[in-house]
């Protein structure tokens, strides 16, 4: 016999046809748009890469700004489609200036698309979306914002932005499955995709996608994968009792805490006032630390912290209070860690100090 085995994992039921609508329709307030919402039975990287590849045709011009590997491969996957591809490229690890993006803007009348990556857990930045986003319409782009990491903790008002494609994934502050993901797509932008030469009967054609959302989201073509449908649909059950806006004013209170807990520590953090994201705090590593060396130290206290990814963002330590770790335990034990850490590396640091800051960010 094989049913001596039971796991809440295995034999799942299937999703009820009438919830796919339901979870569009709740993703869609999340991103307070009423653009479509298309739903990629896949991780969001396939979200984005299917984006940049149903968008661009051979011959289209595209403004990318860059300031993580998320915004190369993207810049990547619009060149792969044939793509003419202008890459604005932060100061490693920082957010992109404005005056840059308004410079290439300027420089290139006849580009059609502008994307970029809203908030990067790579390296604890936010770049400056409002302002971005206005500099792209008043030239009429066409805009894709990856708004993967900063959806949930992020206010992100696609319509009243105008985001033509904002692509998300549940898996971040959003606290959900990491096995689907979503786009809110404007009229403009599917007047983009539909045009001739894109792909199509492919995991990266949004047109494939488009007769199940006109048609009101019966179950989807292909074989649907319930456990992930299941576990978003009790992802956002979860994120609507505690009220999107409580997540987010949870993740800005924990980004808070980290940065004041850093800074009484007497430790400088990676990002200013203008371009901290409520994900991921970063501070840059003393020179004469290797980075291996702390997380060893972290790991022996129990409390592993981690590194930045991609080019300059190597030496930066991310404290990550994103989804379920935004909360006041996570934080402390970050910021204690930290501390202990240099302080067990030779260097003289306020802790006491610092989880006193943690606790009146929180007691306030
Ligand atoms: C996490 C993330 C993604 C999705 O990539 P995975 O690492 O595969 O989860 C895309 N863009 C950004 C900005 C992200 O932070």
């Amino acid at each position: 016999m094989t049913t001596d085995h039971w796991s809440p994992l295995l034999d799942i039921p299937p999703f009820p046809a009438e919830r796919y609508a339901i979870t569009a329709a709740r993703l869609g307030a999340i991103l307070h748009t009423r653009n479509d919402i298309a739903i990629v039975q896949a991780e969001a990287v396939v979200a984005l890469e299917a984006a940049a590849t149903s968008i661009i045709r051979p011959g289209m011009k595209a403004i990318n700004i860059v300031t993580s590997p998320y915004g190369s491969w993207f810049g990547n996957w619009m060149r792969l489609s044939g793509g003419e591809v202008i890459d604005v490229t932060a100061s490693p690890a920082r957010a992109i200036e404005l005056d840059a993006v308004a410079e290439t803007i300027e420089t290139h009348p006849d580009a059609t698309v502008l994307s970029l990556v809203h908030a990067e857990s790579a390296s604890g930045i936010g770049n400056p979306l409002a302002e971005i986003i206005h500099l792209a319409r008043k030239r009429g782009l066409l805009t894709i914002v990856d708004a993967v990491a900063s959806i949930g903790g992020h206010h992100l008002d696609v319509d009243t932005l105008g985001i033509d494609i904002a692509v998300i994934g549940p898996q971040k502050a959003l606290a959900g499955p990491a096995g689907l993901s979503a786009l809110s797509i404007s009229p403009a932008a599917w007047d983009l995709i539909g045009r001739p030469g894109g792909p199509r009967n492919s995991i990266l054609s949004l047109s494939d996608l488009k007769p199940w959302i006109d048609g009101g989201y019966g179950a989807p073509a292909g074989t649907a994968v319930p456990l992930e449908w299941h576990a978003l649909h009790a992802a956002l059950d979860r994120l609507e009792r505690e009220g999107l806006d409580g997540v987010i004013a949870r993740h800005q209170l924990a980004a808070c805490a980290t940065r004041a807990g850093l800074t009484a520590m007497g430790v400088s953090c990676w990002t200013d006032d203008r371009t901290n994201s409520n994900l991921v705090t970063t501070t840059e590593l003393p020179p004469d630390i290797p980075v291996e060396v702390l997380l060893a130290e972290a790991i022996r206290l129990g409390q592993p912290l981690a590194a930045g990814v991609g080019p300059g963002a190597e030496r930066l330590i991310r404290f990550t209070h994103t989804g379920q770790q935004a909360r006041f335990d996570t934080v402390m034990a970050l910021i204690s860690t930290y501390g202990r850490s240099l302080e067990g590396l030779g260097h003289d640091v306020d802790i006491g100090s610092a989880c006193s800051a943690v606790l009146d960010c929180y007691a306030a």
